[in-house]
């Protein structure tokens, strides 16, 4: 049976040049589409991937992934920010790879806007007053 799911890889830094994700083609016969690549501050490596093949394939194709050290996030859940809490410090602005957080100039207030998010959780421990929460 053929699948096709959107994951976040996250790479450690000692990963990031490694050619791992050419080797999902190559020996487990899958497909990507790269939707979205950055590096955190940290260094960290982060590719959100639309992973496709049939089912044996793609759980080989984790597995493999799981054993060099990458992690693997699936994205069937979702980062929400919890208003109350939020006091628009801006530390999550320049965390977010895909610019879910952008500063209003006039008002000092920080903007999420969660149909950018894909949820890789990077804000979640970046926020002082832990306003952003993982919800599965
Ligand atoms: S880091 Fe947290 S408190 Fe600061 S602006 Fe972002 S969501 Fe709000
Ligand atoms: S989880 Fe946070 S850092 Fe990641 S994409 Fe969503 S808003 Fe940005």
């Amino acid at each position: 049976m053929a699948i096709s799911k959107r994951i976040v890889l996250h790479f450690p830094k000692r990963l990031v040049e490694r050619p791992i994700v050419s080797r999902l083609v190559k020996d487990y016969n899958l497909d990507f589409n790269i939707l979205k690549a950055s590096v955190t501050p940290e260094e960290e490596g982060l590719l959100v991937l639309e992973l496709s093949g049939k089912q044996g394939d793609y759980d080989k194709g984790i597995r493999y992934l799981t054993k060099t050290g990458v992690r693997i996030q699936s994205l069937s859940q979702d980062v929400i920010r919890n208003e109350e809490r939020c006091t628009h410090c801006g530390a999550c602005i320049t965390i977010c790879p895909t610019g879910a957080f952008e500063l209003e100039p006039l008002t000092r207030r920080v903007n999420f806007y969660d149909e950018r998010c894909l949820a890789c959780g990077l804000c979640i421990k970046a926020c002082p007053p832990r306003a952003m929460e993982l919800h599965f």
